[in-house]
């Protein structure tokens, strides 16, 4: 499947946001507007203005409803959760070939909040996926202490971890151990 420069920025800004979330041991990766000003400068998310608590919550919110893409068992379901999130965004979708990039599309409306921007064009990325009869390349990460949400784009779709030099590499090293300690006895 084709994907273009800016698909590739939109689903690196989606997992990224996946993986603020907090869980079991993991503290909020987006604690504060400071840290969501950072998050949108890292990934040059344009035209947000200036951002606020309400554009917290709102991200936060959004989060949520991509990691529930990332889970979804099969392309139906993924499928609608993108529309519903897709649609509430709104989206105004427009040829650009801006800083010298071949044409693509940008979908975020003028003026969009930066939830808005993300639910957008970081839903019609995935969209993408879906389209292609892809979607189980927007995966969880097999560590069992893991669960970091990637996006698969290997040739085979083998990857299982989301980085195989910490996680890959991590399990590789335990069955390592395990086996040693049987064949030790
Ligand atoms: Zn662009
Ligand atoms: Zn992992």
């Amino acid at each position: 499947m084709l994907i273009t420069h800016d698909t590739r920025c939109a689903l690196d800004a989606v997992v990224d946001l996946v993986n603020t979330a907090p869980e079991d041991g993991v503290a909020e990766g987006l604690p504060d507007v400071g840290a969501l000003r950072e998050f949108v400068a890292g990934h040059r998310i344009s035209d947000v203005g200036t951002l606020s608590e309400l554009d917290l919550s709102a991200v936060r919110r959004l989060r949520g409803r991509f990691a529930a893409v990332f889970a979804a068992p099969d392309a139906r379901i993924a499928a609608g959760l993108i529309n519903e999130l897709v649609a509430a965004a709104g989206t105004t979708p427009r040829l650009t070939d801006h800083d010298g990039y071949d044409w693509h599309v940008h979908y975020f409306a003028p003026g969009a909040s930066v939830a808005d921007h993300l639910a957008a064009d970081c839903g019609m990325a995935l969209a993408f996926f879906v389209v292609a009869g892809e979607q189980e390349r927007l995966r969880r990460c097999e560590a069992p202490d893991c669960r970091r949400a990637f996006v698969d784009l290997s040739r085979n779709r083998s990857r299982r971890y989301c980085d195989s030099r910490t996680c890959g590499n991590r399990l590789h090293v335990a069955a390592y151990r395990a086996r040693r300690k049987e064949a030790a006895g």
